[in-house]
């Protein structure tokens, strides 16, 4: 009786011992997880190692079948037995896959070895960046020859493992390789101003806007039209090297005989000038689209000019004074020829109605000859000017002044001083734009002066 009950207490106290030894073993395992540590650093636990890096397998493959292409994974996954840690548990797998770098065989697109992005096909890529170079042609006169078409920047495509996360595809990459880094700067013109007046007021010279708005006349420049004032920046510049041929004309030179028995104002042409023609070939450079440089590579004459001789009488002559008399100023130089001139690089033709003598601003106007003045004042485009008829239906005109001294109706002499260089109406800078017209159409100016 003793005994069985000394036995009934041992197996009482062996079930104890178990249920001790059981709970004991289910409290391990409730408190057990796994640390998961994906590149060194650990992320996340779970409960289920196994169970986990399953589900890894599974969203690599399922990675891989989206993409059509096998993933490799580059990161490295381990578990690490840990203690329970319930704010670190997930449950969630595929929000940890997140922090595995997955890689696919592609290319790396890489401008001055920096990437920029990567694709899987090479072929589209090269494509594209093709399609890019090559919309920088556009407006680029059709008879001119391209030498090349390359980007400023170094570019590499270059094949190897590619992070899912970098790859882009081909309506992506066209997009980031047309976005701008900085959009241009684009501003209104506005009633009284001129191309002198918007350079200068953005700090950048008419030569550079001129660059900056190869569509543009920048002599016809209206209220309202809008011009560019600083470039775009784009990631990747295209550089383009082209040739092109235009004929421009060559004026001719007055020979002057002088003549003591004539007056100052008095001038008799003797032989008529006639104006040659050369053939002009120019090496241009284009950095998207817009000139950098343009250099005379070549130059033939087609036809010499025939210089004009002129008898001139020296009695009572009018003093100007300056570099360069061209009878009516005393210019620089002349900044631009009458008559037709085709564009060097968009081929497009425009008419200049009259010839342009850069000069200083407030450099005295002179009449031609002696006349009456027909008009005095502001004129549209050409600003402040003055119109005098010589008789015989023959008319000058001086315009972009900054100051006129006559009226209308007023008789004036040859030599008379009439104004002052300026640079108003559409004006690219203090110049005088002569004009000379017989019974109303324009005549080469350099036939007169
Ligand atoms: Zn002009």
């Amino acid at each position: 009786m003793v005994d069985k009950i000394i036995h009934n207490k041992r197996a009482v106290f062996a079930g104890i011992i178990l249920a001790f030894v059981i709970s004991f073993f289910w409290y391990l395992k409730a408190v057990e997880a796994y640390d998961v540590v994906i590149d060194g650093k650990v992320v996340a636990q779970v409960k289920d190692g196994d169970e986990f890096m399953d589900a890894v397998a599974a969203y690599e493959e399922s990675i891989g079948k989206e993409l059509g292409h096998s993933v490799k994974n580059l990161s490295s996954v381990k578990l690490q037995k840990n203690r329970l840690n319930t704010e670190l548990l997930e449950t969630d797998f595929t929000k940890l896959a997140g922090n595995m770098k997955l890689a696919v065989n592609g290319y790396r697109f890489l401008i001055d070895g920096k990437q920029f992005f990567a694709v899987y096909d090479k072929s589209e890529l090269e494509k594209l960046l093709e399609e890019y170079k090559n919309g920088f042609t556009k407006g680029i006169d059709e008879k001119a020859r391209i030498k090349s078409i390359d980007f400023k920047q170094k570019t590499e495509i270059i094949q190897g493992l590619v992070e899912i996360t970098d790859l882009v595809d081909s309506s992506r990459a066209a997009e980031l390789l047309n976005k701008k880094e900085q959009e241009a700067a684009v501003i209104e013109v506005k009633d009284g101003e001129n191309a002198w007046i918007i350079a200068r007021r953005h700090n950048i010279s008419v030569e550079d806007l001129e660059k900056m708005n190869p569509p543009l006349d920048l002599e016809k420049l209206f209220p309202g039209d809008r011009i560019v004032v600083s470039p775009f920046k784009s990631r990747l510049d295209v550089i383009i090297n082209l040739e092109n041929s235009v004929t421009e004309s060559i004026p001719f030179k007055t020979q002057n005989i002088n003549d003591s028995q004539m007056y100052r104002s008095q001038k008799k042409v003797v032989k008529p000038g006639v104006p040659g023609e050369k053939k002009v070939t120019y090496d241009i450079v284009l950095e998207n689209g817009l000139q950098v440089s343009m250099k005379v590579a070549k130059t033939e004459i087609i036809k010499a000019p025939v210089n004009r001789v002129v008898r001139i009488g020296t009695k009572t002559t009018v003093s100007r004074g300056g570099s360069r008399n061209y009878g009516v100023v005393s210019g620089k130089r002349i900044s631009s020829n009458f008559g037709w001139r085709t564009h060097p690089i968009s081929g497009k033709k425009s008419f200049h109605d009259g010839v342009d003598i850069a000069a200083n601003h407030g450099t005295g106007v002179y009449a031609y000859s002696a006349g009456r003045v027909s008009f005095a004042g502001w004129n549209g485009g050409y600003g402040k000017v003055i119109f005098i008829d010589h008789g015989n239906g023959l008319q000058t005109r001086y315009a972009h002044l900054s100051a006129t001294s006559v009226r209308v109706g007023q008789r004036v002499s040859a030599g008379e001083k009439i104004g002052a260089v300026g640079s108003t109406g559409n004006s690219t800078g203090p110049h005088l734009h002569f004009e000379v017209l017989q019974n109303g159409s324009l005549k080469n100016p350099f036939n007169y002066i």
